[in-house]
């Protein structure tokens, strides 16, 4: 199976009312644990690379040709689709050049005007090669590019302008978070969605920080046309937390279990778990 676009995955969603995870690489193991929790489900998948993962793996080609070797190798037949996170205009370039099936281009800190003109740019030269493209309008809160702030609500009449742009799926922030949500968070801002909606009709809409998002309000954002959720955080610290349990245990004392890929082991099944855990929520299980 070769990587495929994330548009046709996501029109089905939005149809189906349904979202795809979009689960961000961190290192090898995500891979392997990744795909082998969407085909023992039969969901459809969208990886996610941001440019501090691109840089720690060696570059889109060395991923690209990594992910496609994985799907091969472990004989992978759900669609799998390799996207830019928050791609700058020069990484999103670079992917669209080393084999990437889908790109993000995040010109959310740019001044809408040379967000539109960069934004065009980035679809003419991804649907020539039918790769499918995510735009951003307004700031997500948290961390972004280093910048940090809290749950911002995109303006409809922007999102309706880069709609237009001929993008596949947009993502416009309804008060959803980077990372860890703070305790006095106000939850997701519906009727910010439902006038986004409106504007858009029936362009997959994208919710970043989808990590820690109580589920019902993830459901709730499910049914009012959001067909991609990205969740990073939940799934680092699934890794993180099982990693820390073998230590504890002493288990990297046993016999060989000071072997780096014993030691990885118990983290790379608990992404697997925390991934098969989000799609379960997100409706997509059997959807591939
Ligand atoms: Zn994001």
């Amino acid at each position: 199976m070769k990587l495929v676009s994330a548009k046709e995955m996501l029109d089905d969603a939005v149809k189906g009312h349904y979202a795809v995870g979009h689960f961000n690489l961190n290192n090898m193991e995500s891979v392997r644990a990744f795909l082998l929790a969407a085909q023992e489900v039969k969901s459809p998948i969208i990886l996610g690379v941001s440019g501090g993962t691109a840089k720690y793996m060696g570059g889109y080609r060395t991923i690209t040709d990594m992910v496609q070797g994985f799907i091969n190798f472990l004989d992978i037949t759900i669609p799998v689709s390799l996207h830019v996170d928050h791609g700058k205009y020069a990484e999103a370039l670079d992917a669209i050049e080393n084999g990437f099936s889908s790109v993000m281009f995040d010109g959310s800190s740019l001044p809408i005007e040379e967000n539109i003109e960069k934004t065009k740019e980035v679809v003419r030269l991804a649907h020539a090669k039918g790769i499918s493209v995510e735009a951003e309008v307004g700031g997500i809160g948290g961390e972004e590019d280093g910048r940090s702030f809290r749950g911002e609500c995109a303006d409809p009449k922007q999102c309706k302008m880069i709609a237009d742009l001929g993008i596949d799926f947009l993502a416009a922030g309804i008060g959803n978070i980077h990372g860890k949500y703070p305790a006095d968070w106000e939850g997701l801002h519906f009727d910010v969605l439902e006038a986004i909606k409106k504007e858009i009709g029936d362009l997959p809409l994208v919710l970043h920080g989808g990590s820690m998002i109580p589920d019902d309000q993830i459901k709730k954002a499910i049914r009012n046309g959001v067909a991609k959720i990205n969740v990073n955080t939940e799934c680092q610290i699934a890794f993180t937390e099982a990693t820390r349990k073998y230590f504890e245990e002493n288990r990297d004392k046993e016999s060989k279990g000071f072997t780096p890929r014993a030691v990885l082991a118990p983290g790379l099944e608990a992404t697997k778990a925390m991934c098969i855990k989000k799609m379960t929520l997100f409706g997509s299980i059997g959807k591939a």
